[in-house]
């Protein structure tokens, strides 16, 4: 198991987003995390990612507890063992694609010159080799989430969490960008965890759960909190 969420709850001032949802998600399996809006998923992503801290119950990842871990080796995991995936705004559109996807190594320890080599490793791999040199600002929709991806994955994170990566684009590029992701993710061995609602986008994946009204659930199933999904 990499990553394992023992009844974990939390709210906004009153508002319940989270009711006991436990989960375990084993290594190199992706897996997608549908439900309605404002249901929760969100919420359990950053939850997982070590983001939020829960309000109660546990978060593991491998064989390290993450709630109770101080901010300092949390954002240190989060940087080197994570990587992740927004809908859009991720990316500085000052900066050239190339700049971009260094970036994360140059915030960690990484010489530039070994960044960016990496850098270019990653947008020969992913087709934007011709784009490098161009402002992330002035790219389609699709070719930004390349991007995104590609500065995900620069790190070689254990985990990439993802929430709704395809959610500004349209359905086509949409899915491509997903089997995109997918397909590096295996390759790699990376473990992803994608929030959608794009029930194409979830067909990509090994496993789907439900989030309904804070609680997971069986996507065919009804909800029990006394589950781990
Ligand atoms: P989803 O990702 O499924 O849309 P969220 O996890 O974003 O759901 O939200 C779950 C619930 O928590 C919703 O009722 C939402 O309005 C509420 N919520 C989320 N973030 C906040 C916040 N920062 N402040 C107050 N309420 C929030
Ligand atoms: P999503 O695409 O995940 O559904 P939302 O539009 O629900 O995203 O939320 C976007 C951001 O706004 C999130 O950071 C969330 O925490 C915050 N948010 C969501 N609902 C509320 C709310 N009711 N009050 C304050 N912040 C919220």
């Amino acid at each position: 198991m990499i990553i394992e969420a023992r009844k974990i709850s939390r709210s906004y001032g009153r508002t319940p987003a989270l009711r006991d949802a436990s989960l375990s998600v084993t290594a190199g399996e992706i897996l997608a995390v549908m439900g309605p809006s404002g249901s929760g998923k969100s919420t359990l992503l950053h939850c997982l990612a070590g983001i939020f801290t829960p309000d109660s119950g546990e978060v593991w990842f491998d064989g390290r507890r993450l709630d109770t871990m101080g901010d300092d080796p949390r954002t240190r995991l989060r940087r080197t063992a994570f990587g992740f995936v927004f809908q859009f705004g991720q990316l500085v559109p000052e900066l050239t694609v190339t700049d971009n996807v260094a970036l994360p190594l140059l915030l960690g320890r990484t010489k530039r010159k070994d960044a960016y080599k990496q850098a270019a490793g990653w947008l020969e791999r992913l087709g934007l080799a011709e784009v490098g040199g161009r402002r992330t600002g002035e790219l389609s929709g699709g070719q930004a989430q390349r991007v995104a991806i590609a500065r995900a994955l620069v790190t070689g994170p254990r985990v990439l969490f993802a929430d709704e990566p395809t959610g500004s684009l349209d359905s086509l590029t949409g899915e491509q960008v997903m089997e995109l992701l997918v397909g590096l993710a295996r390759e790699e061995g990376t473990t992803v965890i994608v929030v959608t609602h794009d029930a194409r986008v979830a067909a990509c994946a090994d496993r789907e759960v439900m989030v309904c009204d804070g609680r997971l659930t069986d996507p065919y199933g009804v909800p029990d909190s006394h589950v781990t999904y």
